[in-house]
């Protein structure tokens, strides 16, 4: 095991293990420390859709480059891979007509895309209530992954294919530079150096530079997460994004008739202002046994009070998001196996990075499109 490294990563999330895939690609010595005994932050609790045609700006540009690399990586190990398209669904004429402009604006951006009637949808995707479908607009080139497994063998691949060293149960506690080296010493005392150390640490915001982040201005998002029990006989692949989603979504809000959607909510549910309340939307993510994840909900406190958001999930959240799933798909959507919360860092300036100085740098805040974008995003090294 080579001890002389150009690179330290502390953190093997999405982010963190991107990184040293693209380091070790271009040849760097890289070691990966990670403080748990596997991940499991924001990269394995999420839906494992990625779905760059949400995303505006770099974001979207980052996403196709990530559908690229995602299938780069799966033609040489299965990373859990799966292209079955993303699907937005418009349930109203407000949710119809930024669905029509989003499809116009992919076309120009050259970005395969297909709009379709509800009669296309619901032969498509059998299980949705004909009642919810005024009209959606499909990416074909879109991908699934599963979250449960991604991140590990994305792992396993770098180390065995680009000699990437990954160390588990390794906290590091401190950074230094001195004489033009970087340095990181781990809980138990072990000391590693190397050219330069990348910090991407997810929502840890109290092992390293607690002072720094809590005036960062970054924020912790809690999410709500639901799994239910397989149902294989139920037809609904790839990544489904609904009515509230097209609300929410950063591609829907450029779009021209975004402005007037609080004016034209009159064909919305009863309980929309209780679902606005909890940031929820819904999405479903049928994973290879036949379950669904579903999802979410969102609160959010300040990077140095993210106890605040709790440990525990409030039942009352989880009955919004089934009450609401049941409007737009037809399957015992109640039948929930498994629930859990969430967490990832966001930032209002699209991702957190800063410079400590020359050979140390935190890269974090990545919000609710790591699984998208950070393949991409990384590439682009981190530039110090
Ligand atoms: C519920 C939910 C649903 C989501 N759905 C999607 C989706 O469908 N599509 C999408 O694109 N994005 C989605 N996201 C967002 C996506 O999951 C995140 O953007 C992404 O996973 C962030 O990756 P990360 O590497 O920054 O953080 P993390 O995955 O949290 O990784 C950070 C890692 O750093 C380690 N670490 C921290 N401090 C130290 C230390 N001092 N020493 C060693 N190790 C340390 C942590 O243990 C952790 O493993 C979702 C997120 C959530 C929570």
């Amino acid at each position: 095991m080579t001890t002389n490294f150009d690179l330290i990563i502390v953190g093997a999330g999405a982010l963190g293990t991107f990184h040293a895939y693209h380091a070790a690609k271009r040849g760097q010595r890289v070691l990966l420390l990670e403080k748990d005994s596997r991940p499991v932050g924001s990269t394995v609790r999420n839906f494992g859709q990625v779905v760059p045609s949400g995303l505006s700006g770099r974001w979207f540009d980052y996403g196709r480059r990530s559908l690229e690399i995602y299938r780069e990586i799966q033609a040489q190990t299965d990373i859990t891979v799966r292209q079955n398209g993303s699907i937005y669904i418009a349930s109203n004429e407000a949710e119809l007509n930024l669905v029509n402009e989003l499809f116009d604006r992919r076309l120009k951006d050259g970005y395969p895309c297909e709009l379709l009637f509800p009669t296309q949808i619901l032969s498509r995707y059998p299980a949705l209530n004909p009642d919810y479908v005024l009209g959606g607009v499909f990416f074909p080139d879109e991908v699934s992954v599963e979250p449960d497994r991604m991140i590990y063998r994305l792992i396993d691949f770098i180390v065995e294919k680009y000699g990437v060293t990954y160390r588990p149960n390794a906290t590091v506690i401190e950074c230094q530079s001195a004489m033009g080296r970087a340095a990181v010493t781990l809980a138990g005392d072990d000391y590693y150096e190397a050219e330069r150390v990348l910090i991407c640490s997810g929502y840890e915001f109290r092992l390293l530079y607690p002072d720094l982040f809590a005036n960062s201005g970054l924020i912790v998002s809690k999410l709500q997460m639901m799994q239910t029990v397989p149902m294989p006989k139920v037809k609904l692949r790839g990544n489904i994004l609904t009515g509230l989603t097209i609300r929410r979504y950063e591609a829907f809000a450029e779009c021209p008739s975004y402005a007037n959607l609080t004016t034209a909510t009159a064909a919305q549910p009863a309980h929309l202002t209780e679902l606005k309340k909890w940031g929820i939307h819904i999405l479903f993510k049928q994973a290879t046994d036949g379950s669904f994840i579903i999802g979410d909900s969102h609160e959010y406190a300040p990077a140095n009070q993210i106890d605040d958001l709790g440990f525990d999930t409030n039942d009352a959240i989880n009955a919004l998001i089934i009450k609401e799933a049941k409007r737009i798909v037809t399957f015992p959507v109640g039948k929930i196996s498994r629930t859990w919360a969430g967490f990832y860092a966001q930032t209002p300036d699209d991702i957190f990075k800063y410079d400590i100085d020359d050979h140390i740098q935190i890269i974090t805040g990545i919000g609710g499109k790591g699984m998208t974008s950070a393949a991409g995003y990384a590439e682009e090294g981190s530039g110090f």
